[in-house]
């Protein structure tokens, strides 16, 4: 029954490898798209390594990639909004129960029935979800995504989880033309927010611990960039931030960066460190600052961005690799040498 060429991972020390796995016939609902690009997000290596067993273990084998853009194949009878030939995207979710009080306000991601991508258990075969790093998926058309046409389609992957991660918590907290809005971390996730941040019409100033990159954040789109180290530059911005995007996922001293939000501004973290942040209460009582997180975004919210994107041409930094070399960019990844994310040209899995 194994219909569809794959990679995934036998367990938490092997490599991924090629395989073949099932997708289902579409159902009257379902969309079936060929995968051209699926982006490498951080938390498919978590994943595939099992880091996340206290509040996810992973069940093996596991097919990870949830940033995927691709072409419709096939369609279910009552399929409305896609047709063959069709470009379309999925993100990191594939279902909800879509009635409960989340899903009703268009923020799947909290649906306490949401079905990730991957490891996620399947409702249609049994099993758990299998990802991107596919040939094919099936996904019913309220999780499926338009991708507008003119954007580039390996750059466009990730914008399914690195993109909708950091325009997210940028809409909510008002980033608009004249905010001034800081981005910590410059990798995948933030070098989108950078761009994203630019083209609200943001003041944008990027914090980073390596001042090599202080080149390419002004190219990005950064109005200004500060090296975190010197103690000197950071007092300047003191208490001056509308908003501030944290999206370091090592460890780090967030209290630096609380204290140069300006009263009843938001720093938003978006990246996930192992080990708990201490938070001097201090820097949140003096100038009611706030401190929130965010996760992903709704589908609509999903399609607003890409639909942003296509307007302003944004896309992330990519460097293309066949699958066959995802192993090794995952070593990569973790060593943060990757300008800005690695996008899977899928149609190197065809000839495994
Ligand atoms: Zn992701
Ligand atoms: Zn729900």
């Amino acid at each position: 029954m194994n219909n569809t060429k794959a990679y995934s991972a036998a367990g938490a020390t092997s490599p991924l490898a090629s395989t073949k796995i099932n997708r289902r016939d579409p159902t009257e609902h379902d969309v079936q798209i060929e995968i051209l690009f699926c982006g490498v997000c951080h938390s498919d290596v978590h994943q595939v390594r099992n880091e996340w067993s206290s509040v996810m273990p992973t069940v093996y084998p596991i097919v990870p990639g949830h940033e995927m853009v691709g072409r419709v194949t096939r369609i279910g009878r009552a399929v409305a909004k896609y047709k063959p030939g069709d470009l379309a995207a999925v993100g990191c979710m594939v279902d909800s129960d879509g009635n409960c009080p989340h899903c009703q306000s268009g923020l799947e991601q909290f649906c306490p029935n949401m079905i990730l991508t991957f490891n996620s258990p399947d409702r249609h075969l049994g099993g758990v979800t299998y990802g991107g790093y596919s040939e094919t998926i099936v996904v019913d058309e309220r999780f499926v995504l338009r991708v507008p046409p003119n954007l580039n389609l390996a750059g466009a992957a990730p914008l399914l989880c690195a993109g909708i991660t950091t325009f997210s918590p940028m809409r909510r907290w008002g980033v608009t033309k004249g905010r001034k809005v800081g981005v910590v971390g410059l990798g995948g996730l933030g070098h989108m927010a950078v761009k994203f941040a630019h083209a609200f019409g943001a003041h944008v100033v990027v914090f980073t611990t390596s001042p090599g990159k202080k080149a390419d954040a002004l190219r990005l789109g950064a109005d200004e960039v500060v090296v975190s180290r010197d103690a000197n530059e950071m007092q300047k911005h003191t208490g001056s931030f509308d908003f501030i995007l944290d999206a370091v996922s090592a460890h780090h001293d967030i209290n630096a960066y609380i204290n140069l939000v300006r009263p009843d501004g938001t720093i938003t973290i978006v990246g996930a460190p192992e080990k708990p942040l201490a938070v001097s209460a201090f820097s949140l009582l003096i100038g009611r600052r706030n401190l929130s997180g965010s996760l992903i975004g709704g589908i609509k919210e999903t399609q607003e961005m890409l639909d942003f994107c296509g307007k302003h041409n944004i896309t992330a930094d990519v460097e293309v690799i066949p699958i066959q070399k995802v192993n090794e960019a995952y070593e990569r990844l973790l060593k943060a040498d990757v300008k800005y994310r690695f996008s899977i040209d899928m149609a190197s899995l065809k000839s495994e």
